[in-house]
């Protein structure tokens, strides 16, 4: 993927942010969570051209600011690295909150109708607008995005992308069967579909592809293999599909692939396990599968709103990061089935989940499997998910008294992890003041 030209010679006027500064710069599943967390309490960070240029205490860097240096202050907040959202349909935007069904039913009935209306280019760009403006509002950064199965859909959001100069990576849905017609595609016609797309768009600016193959309820064992070659074509790019979220869509898998060993298996027969592949849900995920999923690097996204709400199970966060073969996890919001935008909502339910499992998940691994965690699983930390200098500078300021309760209970959070927790639990796109994106406020 294109990043600015770090060993030019820097152009662009210098922008400081000063306030509370909050990132990590380790795991915390890993290691201890109070080493993990840096918290600068009056901090600056310094962005020009697109990346942080530097970092550190107020105190320090400023005497050293660069001249022509314009700094904003904000002295009530709190300034994170842009959250990153692993799992989203943007062309679900409109059917978010559909009542009654489960997923296999859900998809029928909410799902497939409205991805068939992107077959419209101009319907496409103007969800694109509406879903980038919503991952805006709520602080995101970056996202890893399903489009529907026509490339109109993927050029419309990477065209409103590109001119938000956004880190945003997304593909062309394939899937072959178990769909309606206007969804259905071919083995062949989505490699060549996928093929073209990737050529014209990854890379460009801050966009990457992912090959995108539903799930393999909706793809052929022709057109899973035919992804799996176009992968091992380009290593470069992601994939990115769905597993083991609903009981009764794990079952029918295994009706459809008896000679395989499981759900994840058949994505590793097809070839697409690896660094850079990404797997929503995981709910149901059985330990040779964790196991599986350590060794290659693959990555999982965690969407607990969308499992709530589907009534899919509550994903085991603990037993994935576990400290023996631990797997990358990133979150998700899963839009139309999860049902906020907000990465800090999710934080919220991911701590629910937990709950329902018996664990209890601190604001300091929420925020990192929101930030750092997701970049991880994104293959992008050498880019994204820390306020570190070197990297692109996608900043979110959050307003801890966004509302007469947030402003009530967070006057007496007596630590920073209280205070994410407390955000975490009551925050929404009401908290998130101003988003930065590439060093420029959106
Ligand atoms: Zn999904």
């Amino acid at each position: 993927m294109a990043v600015p030209d770090r060993s030019a010679p820097p152009k662009g006027p210098p922008r400081v942010l000063r306030g509370a500064l909050v990132w990590l710069r380790a795991d915390p599943f890993l290691t201890d969570p109070a080493e993990a967390l840096v918290h600068v309490p009056d901090g600056a960070v310094v962005c020009r051209d697109g990346l942080i240029e530097a970092v550190g205490d107020w105190a320090d860097l400023k005497g050293r600011l660069p001249d022509g240096a314009a700094v904003t202050h904000y002295p009530d907040a709190l300034i994170t690295p842009g959250f990153i959202d692993c799992h989203v349909h943007y062309v679900q935007t409109e059917m978010i909150a559909a009542f009654g069904s489960q997923l296999l039913d859900w998809l029928e009935r909410h799902a497939f109708p409205a991805e068939q209306a992107f077959a419209d280019p101009a319907h496409a760009a103007m969800v694109a607008k509406v879903f980038c403006d919503e991952l805006v509002r709520n602080g995101t950064t970056t996202a890893l995005v399903f489009c529907s199965s026509h490339p109109q859909s993927v050029e419309a959001l990477f065209a409103e992308a590109l001119s938000r100069d956004m880190r945003l990576i997304a593909g062309k849905t394939m899937m072959d069967r178990n769909a309606p017609d206007g969804l259905r595609d071919t083995a062949q016609g989505s490699y060549d579909d996928s093929k073209a797309l990737l050529e014209r768009w990854h890379g460009r600016g801050r966009l990457g592809y992912a090959i995108t193959p539903r799930f393999a309820g909706s793809s052929t064992p022709e057109q899973l293999a035919l992804a799996g070659a176009l992968w091992s074509e380009r290593p470069d790019v992601h994939v990115h599909s769905h597993i083991s979220e609903n009981l009764e869509e794990i079952a029918w898998i295994k009706n459809l692939y008896p000679e395989r060993s499981g759900y994840l298996d058949v994505y590793d027969h097809a070839g697409l396990v690896g660094p850079r592949a990404l797997f929503a849900h995981g709910v149901h995920l059985s330990e040779g599968e964790f196991c599986r999923c350590h060794e290659t690097g693959a990555a999982l996204a965690h969407c607990p709103t969308s499992n709530m709400f589907l009534g899919s199970g509550q994903f085991r966060v603990f037993d994935a990061k576990r400290s023996d073969r631990p797997v990358h996890v990133g979150l998700g919001t899963d839009i139309g089935a999860g049902t906020s935008f907000s990465i800090l909502a999710t934080m919220g339910e991911a701590y629910k989940a937990a709950q329902l499992n018996k664990t209890s998940l601190d604001a300091v691994k929420a925020l990192y499997l929101a930030t750092l965690g997701g970049a991880r699983a994104l293959g992008l930390e050498d880019r994204i998910g820390a306020i570190k200098a070197g990297n692109e500078a996608d900043l979110v300021v959050l307003d801890p008294k966004a509302t007469p309760l947030l402003k009530f209970r967070t006057e007496r959070a007596r630590s920073i992890e209280e205070l994410l927790f407390v955000l975490m639990t009551l925050g929404d796109d009401r908290v998130v003041r101003e988003t930065w994106i590439a060093g420029a406020k959106a």
